[in-house]
């Protein structure tokens, strides 16, 4: 069986990783020609860290991960602590810890294991068309790739999705603006050890531990699509936007490098419970695109490439049987995935203020336990123990 594998992103690199691993021969074609991650880093959780070890990187993965030890939210004008707890009990419940990573660094793991060498870039897929016994994929210089399986890894704007879908989807802005970036840890913002959140105002300022002595921060507001900022004025923006926020929330501001804040409207797709259709499989934000507010876009990929790699071993029906239970074992995981998203979205993010106060009071009685119970169940759910 020889399987096509389009993007080298997280899911395309996982999905080449898994079906090579599985002794499936695969080939990987990458539109760009340096792949340039949209933002700064991402918690893989420990649903996709069993992904990740499963998939032989369990060792290089704790090389790259942040040690988060604590989670904290506090109060946005004083910068008091709201709720602090320890994520042990969170850790135990699911057997592995969660890793927030710089994602440049993850990249570079995903493309070293699988072999950076045998991804084809700057092929870009403009059509696909199948025939009763494989699959083509045309690129934009005119060339093609034949294959017995094709797996769609072309990220959120994916022009496969079309093809398998029968319709065009629209991407729904979620009415945020998220920036976000790198900078050394200082433990005059937060503790170096401790996921820590500053809310109000339908904003939120947070901060994660990663490799080398950094922290992954990010800022979101509640914003009009298509306003004219960008990189040259992201230190403006975020002082206006966070004028009377606490003392650590400025100093943050202070410290960013502009030149590596990304700027990102953040969008998701409304979930579809199709994601394949004859020889071509939908993998990744190609099959669901999600906001990122539980942090799991990425997880469901790497559970897409575990669930499909596995399928794809028992294939004595077909190839399209097979992928028939890739779609019955994902769909409704990744649509409770877009939805969870979407409801916390919603909440954090003040679309209705009186329901995200009520969040903020609930904040101040937390003792973790209803936190991490949420993210319990929702880890819970991926394919592996
Ligand atoms: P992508 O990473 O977008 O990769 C798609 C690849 O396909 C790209 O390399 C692209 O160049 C290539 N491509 C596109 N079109 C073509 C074509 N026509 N031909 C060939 N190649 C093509 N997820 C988490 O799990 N945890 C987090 O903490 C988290 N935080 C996030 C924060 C932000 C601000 C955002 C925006 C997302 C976050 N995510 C997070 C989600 C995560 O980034 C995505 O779900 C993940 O990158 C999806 O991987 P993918 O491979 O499907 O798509």
């Amino acid at each position: 069986m020889k399987a096509i594998v389009i993007g080298g992103g997280i899911g395309g690199a996982c999905a080449a990783i898994a079906l090579k691993r599985f002794g499936i021969e695969t080939a990987v074609y990458e539109a760009v020609k340096e792949i340039k991650p949209v933002g700064a880093a991402i918690s893989i959780w420990p649903n996709g860290v069993k992904c990740l070890n499963y998939l032989g990187m369990k060792e290089p993965l704790r090389k790259l991960g942040g040690q988060m030890r604590f989670m904290a939210y506090k109060d946005y004008q004083q910068g008091q602590t709201m709720t602090r707890f320890s994520m042990d009990p969170l850790i135990q419940s699911v057997g592995e810890q969660p890793y927030p990573v710089a994602r440049a660094e993850l990249q570079s793991m995903l493309l070293d294991t699988y072999g950076r060498d045998e991804v084809q870039f700057g092929k870009r897929v403009t059509h696909v068309e199948e025939s009763a016994d494989s699959v083509t994929a045309w690129f934009d210089d005119g060339s093609s790739a034949t294959g017995d399986v094709l797996i769609a890894a072309d990220g959120t704007h994916s022009v496969i999705r079309q093809h398998v879908l029968g319709y065009a989807t629209e991407r729904r802005y979620a009415g945020y603006v998220n920036w976000n970036g790198l900078v050394e840890i200082d433990e005059s913002i937060a503790p170096a050890d401790q996921w820590t959140t500053f809310v109000g105002e339908g904003k939120r300022v947070s901060l994660m531990p990663v490799s080398d002595n950094r922290f992954y921060f990010f800022f979101d507001v509640p914003l009009p699509k298509g306003l004219p900022e960008d990189r040259a004025t992201v230190r403006d923006d975020l002082q206006r936007y966070f004028a009377g926020w606490a003392e650590p929330v400025q100093k943050l501001i202070s410290l960013i490098n502009p030149d590596t804040t990304n700027r990102i409207e953040i969008h998701d797709i409304e979930p579809f419970m199709q994601l394949v259709k004859g020889r071509i499989a939908l993998l990744g934000d190609s099959g669901h695109s999600t906001t990122p507010d539980i942090g799991q876009g990425g997880c469901a990929a790497m559970e897409d490439a575990v669930v499909l790699a596995n399928v794809l071993q028992t294939n004595s029906l077909g190839i399209e049987d097979a992928l028939l239970r890739y779609q019955e074992k994902r769909a409704y995981r990744v649509k409770d995935l877009v939805l969870k998203a979407r409801k916390r979205c919603d909440v954090t993010h003040g679309k209705d203020m009186a329901v995200t106060g009520q969040w903020y009071e609930d904040l101040k009685t937390e003792t973790g336990e209803r936190i991490l119970s949420g993210m319990c169940e929702t880890i819970l759910g991926g394919p592996l123990e």
